[in-house]
């Protein structure tokens, strides 16, 4: 026996239908003997519905009214839920963020989770109920009510696993776990069994669209077993997302290809090659909010330097009207930008112990006569920038050169 917090997105609690099945899906863990505490999103499109309602009203509406209005999709889908439950035969009690007391900080529309109160959950749970806890929401110390950000049921759940010591944490959803890449651009793409914490956060690009991304940091730092899994199949085991040590013996030194289409690049030619001039230039970068993803300076034997970083491509305007102010006040020779590349990483912790995984990476690539224009690296990613007209083949010349096309 064991407790489980299962988590239901959107889609799966869509309509009174769904929930139902949700509920059948419960009772039958219930019937094996597990505590069950069982957190759903609104039902899908909810959300956007009532955020679209305030902004009918106010363009730029209160942010405390807007939690106010779109933690209640929220609070639909745990009495419909507890209510299939009960029709299931089985004691369920629903519970608001604010009745729990999920205490979160006072950042209206994306607070952070400081506290749970575990004292009535645990007593319910003792007197053999479900609990389903409102994904999404909580209550600052002045009781106003607070959302978590977008997607942020998945990190209600896990914060409710964690400070329950649950044994594991389920994320059902419309896919059936975490895939060696995008399925949509390599169609011999497979599920994974298991992927470390690490690698799903290097791997965000793929994996943001299966789980917001803080729920997985947050998974890591209480080493909460998470396990992503599909709420429309009975069968299937999803992938579970673990610490390093706990993975199985054989694994794949590659755990899979991400890529990211959002790229920018610009680069600053002819720098005089002094102390501080990175910082004269990406300074004002920051200032801007802007991030910065890789960074390459080339030092010539003039003793001036290029300079190429890469951004977002919604930043690359901002980005490029900064540098360009920055040539005279650097004395540099000019300024160059490309909007149409993108990023293909190959992602592993068994690189850590295996040398030579970038080589491979670079032959694969210049076989196919795909030029790298920046490449970094960290312990566990190696991150090439392409052409933008490359990344599908790219993404699948990687995928079979590590040997993750699915066996014939
Ligand atoms: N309902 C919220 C949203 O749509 C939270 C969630 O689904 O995780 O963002
Ligand atoms: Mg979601």
């Amino acid at each position: 026996m064991a407790l489980i917090v299962q988590k239901f997105g959107g889609t799966s609690v869509a309509s009174t239908d769904r929930i139902k099945s949700v509920a059948k899906r419960v009772a039958r863990w219930k019937a094996q003997g597990h505590d069950m505490i069982v957190v759903p999103s609104a039902m899908s499109g909810e959300t956007n519905r009532l955020i679209a309602l305030a902004r009918e009203i106010s363009a730029l509406p209160d942010p405390r009214e807007l939690d106010v209005i779109a933690s209640t999709g929220e609070q639909v889908t745990i009495g419909l839920l507890s209510m299939a439950l009960k029709e299931e035969g089985v004691k369920a009690k629903s519970y608001t963020g604010a009745q729990v007391r999920v205490l979160t900080d006072d950042t209206f529309t994306k607070a952070r989770i400081l506290r749970i109160d575990d004292e009535k959950i645990r007593r319910d749970i003792a007197d053999g109920y479900v609990v389903v806890v409102a994904g999404f929401q909580g209550v600052d110390e002045n009781g106003n009510i607070t959302t978590l950000g977008r997607g942020g049921s998945d990190t209600s759940a896990v914060a409710l696993a964690a400070a329950l010591k649950a044994d594991e944490c389920q994320i059902y959803t419309d896919v059936d776990g975490v895939y060696t890449t995008d399925p949509r651009v390599e169609p011999d793409a497979r599920k994974l069994d298991t992927i470390t914490f690490e690698e799903m956060l290097e791997m965000a690009s793929l994996g943001s669209k299966v789980l917001q991304i803080r729920s997985v940091e947050f998974a890591g730092k209480y080493k909460v077993k998470l396990r992503v899994l599909s709420s429309f199949q009975n069968e299937g085991e999803g992938t579970l997302i673990t610490v390093e040590e706990d993975r199985p013996m054989e694994q794949p030194i590659i755990s899979g290809i991400a890529f990211n289409r959002d790229e920018a690049k610009l680069t600053i030619l002819g720098i005089p090659d002094r102390p501080s001039v990175a910082y004269q230039l990406l300074g004002p970068i920051a200032d801007a909010n802007i991030d910065v993803d890789m960074i390459i300076q080339n030092v010539a034997n003039d003793e001036t330097a290029d300079f190429s970083f890469t951004v977002n491509r919604g930043d690359y305007t901002r980005a490029m009207d900064i540098l360009e102010g920055a040539v005279d006040r650097l004395g540099a020779r000019g300024v160059l930008g490309d909007n149409r590349i993108c990023k293909v990483s190959a992602v592993g912790v068994g690189m850590r112990s295996h040398p030579g995984i970038a080589s491979k990476m670079f032959s694969a690539l210049g076989r196919e006569g795909i030029n790298i224009k920046m490449i970094s690296t960290s312990e566990i990613k190696i991150s090439v920038v392409v052409d933008e007209k490359y990344l599908e083949l790219a993404v699948r010349v990687l995928h079979k050169a590590f040997g993750l096309d699915k066996a014939e």
